[in-house]
C-alpha cells in the first residue's frame, strides 16, 4: 500500500537534488531506488516493519536505512532537509509536461520563479523566452502545459475511480443490514475522468453503514454526516494518487431507483427528464415520480409527505416507463440525443462486453510484452474469446525493443505452429507497425502481406502540425495491408494531449479505404474517445475496442472501452472484434489487392 509512497518520496529527493544540481550518480540512485519499489510485488514498509529481509536489486544499505526510517517514523530526515532547501512552490512546477528539475533551477536561479504564478508571470512578460535555453516556442509548449494541468483538475481516470469504488462497496458489503448499494454518477456512465464518488444504499438501519462508511482504512477526513448522508475524503496510494471524495447516500426501498437514475445524471439528461415529466403533469425529482400539485410539491421541502402517492421510484425502469421512453442505458445519457430516440424506441442497441469476440491488440515478449504468446490464450480463453492478434512493435520502435523483420518471420512461424495445438481458438499474427514521418510505414508490404491482420500506430513525432499528423494517418490508411489505425490521437489522460489532427477527413478516408479505428480500452488512453466514436460510427467507419496489453492483466481491462465505445453509440454491428473469426478474415481481404 505504501509502495508509491515510498517511491515518490526518493524520486523527489532525486528531483530536488537535480534542482539544486548535486552529484549525479547519487540523483541516479534514488530513481533507481525508487522505481525498484514501485515495481516491486510485495509491500515493501510491511516487509520493513515486519524485520523481514528486503531484496531490492540497486537498493544499497543507506537506502534501506531511510525505507526504515520512513516506516517507524513517517518521514525521512534526509528528505525533510532537502525540503528545507528549495522554495515549496517549486516542486508543484514538475507537474508541468515536460518541465523538469533542470527547467525549475533554471527558472529558480535566473528569473526568481518560485511559484506556477511565477512561471506564469514571466511566460506573459516574455523574459522566460529570453532565456538561455528556453526560447519563444518552449515558452508557449509550457504554456500549453500549465493549461492543460488546470484543465485535469483533480479529476480522477475511470479506471482508479471504479476500483476505489469496488474496495469501498466491497467492504461496505460485509456490514450486516445492507440490502442493496449501488455506483452512480458519473462513474457509472463510464466517463473517461470522474470527479468524485457517488454511492447509494438501502439498509435496515442505515445509520449503522454510514458510520462504518466514514470509520474506513483510508478515510482522510469526514466532511459531512447526517442521518441519510455521508461525505468523505478518500485515499488509497496503492490505486491512486489522488485524494477523492466519497458521497455515500441511504436510500428507502421505494425511492430507490428514483434516486439511483437522480444521481446517475447527468446534469443535462436530468433537466430534459423533468422537462417532460411537467409536459404530462408529473414531478420527478429523486424521491420518485408524482403527480403535480400533491403535496409533494406544494410541501417546501423537498421530501415529499405521506399523502403524495409515487408513481414510480423503486425501480429506473419504471421511471423511464411512465415517462413513455424506453430504458436509457447509463453509459447514453448525457442528452446527446437520447431521449428523443428513447421516445420514438429507435434507441441503438449498444455493443456489450458480452459481445467481444476477440482482442486484437496485445504484445508478447518478442516486443515489449510480459507474458508468452501461450498465457495471453490461456487468459483469452478465460475471458470467453474466440482469438487474439499478436501485434509487436515494428524495428522503429527500438525503446520498446520492435522486431526486425527477421525476427516478425520468426514470430509468425511460431504463431503459426502453436495455432496448429489450439482447438476452437486461433492466434492471429498482426504487427502494430510505427507509421513514420511522412506517412510511410515500417515494413515493406511483402512483409506485411504475410500477417493477418495490420495495425498502424503513431509513436513519435505526436506533436507536429495539424496537416503533417493528419497526412502522416491518411498515407498510412491508404495502405491496402493497413486494417486499424492503433490510438489515433495517441493522448493519454491526464500525461498527453491528443495529437492534432482533422478527425472528419480521417474518419471519412477511414470509411473509404475499409480502415477500422481503434478504441484503445487501456485506462490511460481510451482513444479514440467517446465523441469521436460517435463521429466515426456516423461516417460509416468500423471499430475495434482492443485493450494494446502488455501482459494477462492488461487483457482485463475490456470493459472500459466498451464503456467509452457505449458511450460512443457503437453497437455490436459497429465493432470488428464483436464478430466472429470469419468476419475478421473477410474484412481484411476485402481491402486487400487480389
Ligand atoms: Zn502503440
Ligand atoms: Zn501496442
Amino acid at each position: 500500500m505504501t509502495n508509491q509512497r515510498l517511491s515518490d518520496l526518493f524520486e523527489q529527493m532525486a528531483d530536488i537534488m537535480e534542482i539544486l544540481d548535486e552529484d549525479r550518480f547519487r540523483i541516479a540512485t534514488y530513481r533507481k531506488v525508487a522505481r525498484a519499489i514501485a515495481d516491486c510485488p510485495q509491500d515493501v514498509a510491511q516487509l520493513a516493519a515486519q524485520g523481514r529481509p528486503i531484496e531490492l536489486a540497486g537498493v544499497g544499505k543507506s537506502s534501506l536505512q531511510k525505507i526504515h526510517e520512513f516506516v517507524h517514523h513517517g518521514a525521512v530526515q534526509a528528505h525533510q532537509d532537502l525540503l528545507g532547501r528549495i522554495p515549496p512552490g517549486l516542486l508543484e512546477l514538475l507537474n508541468i509536461p515536460g518541465f523538469g528539475p533542470k527547467s525549475a533551477a533554471a527558472v529558480w536561479k535566473h528569473l526568481k520563479v518560485e511559484t506556477l504564478a511565477d512561471l506564469q508571470r514571466v511566460i506573459e512578460d516574455k523574459s522566460l523566452e529570453t532565456l538561455a535555453g528556453f526560447g519563444p516556442k518552449k515558452a508557449e509548449s509550457i504554456a500549453r502545459g500549465i493549461q492543460f494541468l488546470a484543465a485535469a483538475g483533480h479529476r480522477i481516470r475511470l479506471a482508479e475511480a471504479l476500483a476505489l469504488a469496488d474496495l469501498i462497496v466491497g467492504q461496505l458489503r460485509t456490514c450486516p443490514g445492507l440490502q442493496e448499494i449501488e455506483v452512480a454518477g458519473s462513474l457509472r456512465r463510464g466517463c473517461e475522468t470522474v470527479g468524485d464518488i457517488d454511492l447509494l444504499a438501502q439498509a435496515a438501519d442505515g445509520g449503522k453503514i454510514l458510520e462504518a462508511f466514514t470509520r474506513l482504512p483510508g478515510v482522510q477526513r469526514v466532511l459531512g454526516a447526517g442521518p441519510t448522508k455521508a461525505s468523505i475524503q478518500f485515499a488509497w496510494p496503492e490505486i491512486c494518487n489522488e485524494i477523492v471524495q466519497v458521497d455515500l447516500r441511504i436510500v428507502p426501498a421505494e425511492s430507490f431507483g428514483a434516486a439511483w437514475q437522480y444521481f446517475t445524471g447527468s446534469k443535462y439528461h436530468n433537466v430534459k427528464l423533468r422537462e417532460i415529466a411537467a409536459q404530462k403533469h408529473l414531478k420527478l425529482n429523486e424521491y420518485g415520480l408524482f403527480a403535480a400539485g400533491t403535496s409533494a410539491e406544494k410541501s417546501s421541502a423537498k421530501k415529499p409527505s405521506a399523502a403524495a402517492k409515487s408513481l414510480a421510484g423503486r425501480t429506473e425502469r419504471q421511471i423511464y416507463q411512465k415517462l413513455g421512453l424506453a430504458y436509457i442505458a447509463p453509459t447514453l445519457r448525457e442528452d446527446r440525443g437520447e431521449i428523443e430516440r428513447a421516445q420514438k424506441n429507435k434507441l441503438p442497441l449498444i455493443v456489450e462486453l458480452k459481445d467481444i469476440q476477440g482482442d486484437l491488440h496485445m504484445h508478447s515478449p518478442a516486443s515489449d510484452g510480459r507474458h508468452e504468446v501461450a498465457q495471453l490464450v490461456e487468459a483469452a480463453r478465460r475471458l470467453g474469446y474466440h482469438y487474439i492478434a499478436i501485434s509487436d512493435h515494428s524495428q522503429s520502435s527500438a525503446i520498446a525493443n520492435g522486431l526486425d523483420a527477421k525476427r516478425l518471420r520468426a514470430s509468425i512461424d511460431a504463431v503459426r505452429t502453436l495455432n496448429e495445438s489450439l482447438k476452437r481458438f486461433t492466434v492471429l499474427i498482426s504487427s502494430e507497425v510505427d507509421i513514420l514521418m511522412d506517412g510511410s510505414l515500417d515494413y515493406p508490404d511483402e512483409v506485411l502481406a504475410e500477417l493477418d491482420f495490420v495495425i498502424a500506430s503513431v509513436h513519435s513525432g505526436l506533436t507536429g502540425p495539424r496537416q503533417r499528423n493528419t497526412s502522416r494517418l491518411l498515407k498510412a490508411m491508404d495502405n491496402p495491408y493497413v486494417n486499424c489505425i492503433g490510438h489515433p490521437t495517441g493522448r493519454m489522460i491526464h500525461v498527453r494531449e491528443p495529437m492534432d489532427l482533422d478527425m472528419e477527413l480521417i474518419l471519412h478516408r477511414a470509411a473509404e479505404t475499409h480502415t477500422a479505428m481503434e478504441v484503445s480500452a487501456s485506462p490511460l488512453r481510451l482513444d479514440l474517445n467517446d465523441i469521436h466514436c460517435r463521429q466515426a460510427i456516423d461516417a460509416g467507419v468500423k471499430l475495434v475496442i482492443n485493450t494494446d496489453a502488455h501482459d494477462t492483466h492488461g487483457l482485463g481491462q475490456m470493459s472500459y472501452g466498451v464503456a467509452t465505445a457505449q458511450r460512443g453509440w457503437a453497437t455490436k454491428a459497429d465493432v470488428l472484434n464483436a464478430q466472429p473469426l470469419r468476419a475478421v478474415r473477410a474484412w481484411v481481404r476485402q481491402k486487400r489487392p487480389r
